[in-house]
């Protein structure tokens, strides 16, 4: 499946880019959404977030400030010989309640964004899920749009709440820095230029090495899938069967151990240059720091500034520095929050068309069924799956599909029921063309069971009444349809009936037999009453051919009007059928009734006596 992928990507990871400051920036557009997002989806967390974060932001330097104040009151009691001293405590205290007061602060900065974190967290996995009910049938088949949808499933979730955190980050070191500056520039404006200056080339390095993180990430998507596939296939009780009796742990752990390896080269050559780069920038802004510190203790020595003008411009200069440098990091952050989010909302924007159509009875009522020279080929394949298809199906009468493995008879019912639309030709229901059907009334009128159906791992209850929703709850109406579908003998001898737990997933669950779940998947296409185009994939492979026989004829008495379509290679089923269409390569290679075809002496006929010899 993700073949194509891999054709597509390039084997080595990407090169490092270099970074324009116009690609920089616009990559920012996402933090409007991320904003609309936090706020909506807890207001009153976010003015707590936002009002905390200016708090935090200014004290700081009131800190740095009193600090000072406290040096020139101790020196000012030593000259007056201990006089005064009740200031130095009143000083002390200040500093001692603002330290408090901001670890609060901090305390409930944590607390809000926490809180934030799940709500949102569960936000952007219902936008997942939702987007993905409206999908088509043909986006989960491309490799590529799967690797979106993971992409955007494993990161994104997070993101919106870390780029609102890192620019709620970025407004308080800003306030912070704004406040030491104004103090530092008493001193001299050149501190305040040598401050902002420093942070600089640590910031770019930054920004740059988070843009190409991001880039591995991206690239490495579909490896990341197969990772998650093995340990799916490693861990999960459907595969453990064959897993353990071909013997394939050792060797799907071996592969899952080799992705790692060549994920982890990556990352490390990333890390290590990221850290390099990181500490090598990190001096310039230390040595600045000193250079700085030197000149004011000289200022201090030369009796320029008093020894509190020297602590406060000291710690001014040290945490205006670690405020420049947390503002840029929270840049880089954001910068990297938005190249993250826009896997999300890449995803999220995916466009699927409108349901078309709004037709609710075609002009023909009662014409059934019609395919018109229909053709097909799978998008991304270049044989038709399918080729000029004509045929007819009238109400009260059935059909079966006859063909080899791959000849077709899926694709066709895939077609019948709009799961795909015909490349060219055109399928009519009652007249009118199936792409000008309304969606719902459409579903409605249907009735599928497909060979690879699901088994809900829910009670037996609601696997049948998932075939109608609004009957999901309905448990006269799961018996009535079991018992059509031939359930209800076994679901009523389970320990609770319809509220059984199906599957092995969950506490107390049953599991069942292939047959019994096929039971269960026909009685749930039964729960459609109103459907009058009842679909049968192979629906009984797993029963014995003698009950396969009972349930299509049963299914075909239930109601004379309905139009059956059956597809099976038992011939002693397929028989029974009004008219049969032996499918080979995408054609149609002979149609007609049972009699028909055996007189015809055709390929049906040889199928037909050769399984039939296999009985005698
Ligand atoms: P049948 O039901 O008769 O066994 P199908 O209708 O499933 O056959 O398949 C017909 C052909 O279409 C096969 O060659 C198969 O490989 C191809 N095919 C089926 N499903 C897909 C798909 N989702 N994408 C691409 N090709 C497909």
């Amino acid at each position: 499946m993700s073949t194509t992928a891999h054709a597509r990507r390039p084997a080595a990871p990407p090169p490092p880019e270099a970074l324009t400051l116009r690609a920089f920036l616009g990559v920012f557009r996402y933090s409007r959404h991320a904003l609309d997002l936090v706020w909506s989806t807890n207001r009153n967390l976010t003015v707590l977030f936002a009002a905390l974060t200016l708090f935090a932001g200014v004290l700081p330097v009131s800190v740095a400030y009193v600090g000072g104040s406290i040096v020139d009151a101790v020196l000012a009691a030593m000259h007056a010989h201990g006089a005064g001293i009740h200031r130095v405590l009143e000083w002390v205290i200040l500093e001692g309640v603002l330290v408090a007061a901001l670890a609060a602060a901090e305390r409930g900065l944590t607390l809000a964004r926490s809180l934030l974190r799940v709500q949102l967290g569960q936000r952007v996995n219902e936008m997942i899920l939702q987007k993905a009910v409206t999908l088509e049938l043909r986006h989960f088949e491309d490799s590529e749009f799967y690797d979106k949808l993971t992409r955007a499933r494993r990161e994104a979730s997070t993101r919106p709440v870390s780029l609102v955190t890192q620019t709620f980050g970025m407004a308080r070191n800003i306030i912070s820095l704004v406040s030491f500056a104004l103090l530092l520039a008493a001193f001299s404006p050149w501190t305040v230029l040598a401050l902002l200056v420093a942070g600089v080339p640590a910031f770019i390095a930054e920004a740059k090495f988070s843009g190409d993180a991001f880039r591995l990430f991206r690239w490495r998507s579909p490896e990341t899938r197969m990772q998650t596939y093995l340990e799916t296939v490693l861990a999960r009780e459907d595969y453990a069967k064959e897993v353990k009796l071909y013997g394939l742990g050792p060797r799907l752990l071996e592969r899952y151990r080799d992705i790692f390896q060549r994920l982890y080269k990556a990352d490390r050559a990333l890390t290590l240059r990221r850290g390099g780069w990181g500490f090598l920038l990190g001096l310039v802004a230390s040595v600045t720091l000193y250079a700085a510190y030197a000149w004011i203790a000289l200022s201090a020595v030369g009796g320029l500034i008093t020894l509190g003008a020297m602590t406060r411009y000291v710690a001014a200069f040290r945490q205006g520095q670690t405020a420049v440098s947390a503002m840029l990091a929270a840049i880089g952050g954001m910068y990297e929050d938005n190249l993250y989010l826009s896997t999300l909302y890449e995803y999220l924007e995916t466009y699927v068309p409108p349901p078309p159509g709004t037709v609710r009875a075609g002009a023909q009522p009662g014409d059934g069924i019609r395919f018109e020279d229909v053709s097909f080929v799978y998008p991304g394949t270049d044989s038709p799956a399918l080729e000029h298809i004509t045929l007819h199906l009238r109400p009260g009468r059935s059909l079966a599909l006859v063909g080899e493995n791959g000849s077709g008879k899926t694709t066709l019912i895939k077609l019948l029921t709009r799961l795909y639309t015909p490349t060219s030709g055109r399928i009519l229901l009652d007249g009118a063309d199936l792409a000008e059907w309304d969606e719902q009334r459409l579903r409605e009128r249907i009735g599928v069971i497909f060979q690879d159906f699901a088994r809900y791992q829910l009670p037996a209850g609601h696997n049948i009444g998932a075939g109608d929703v609004r009957a999901f709850e309905d448990e006269a109406r799961w018996r009535e349809a079991a018992a059509k579908g031939r359930a209800s003998e076994f679901i009523e001898s389970l320990p609770a009936g319809y509220h059984t737990q199906l599957g092995k997933w969950f506490q107390d669950g049953r599991e069942l037999s292939g047959g019994q779940w096929q039971k269960v998947a026909l009685s749930r296409a039964l729960m459609r009453t109103s459907a009058d185009v009842l679909v049968l994939d192979e629906p009984t492979a797993a029963m014995d051919a003698q009950a396969e026989a009972e349930v299509f004829e049963h299914v075909r008495q239930l109601a004379r009007e309905r139009m059956t379509i059956l597809i099976s290679h038992r011939f002693s089923t397929v028989r029974m059928a009004d008219e049969i269409v032996v499918l080979e390569h995408g054609r149609i290679l002979e149609q007609g009734s049972h009699g028909e075809l055996m007189r015809a002496d055709g390929l049906y006929a040889r199928l037909f006596d050769l399984q039939a010899r296999g009985y005698r």
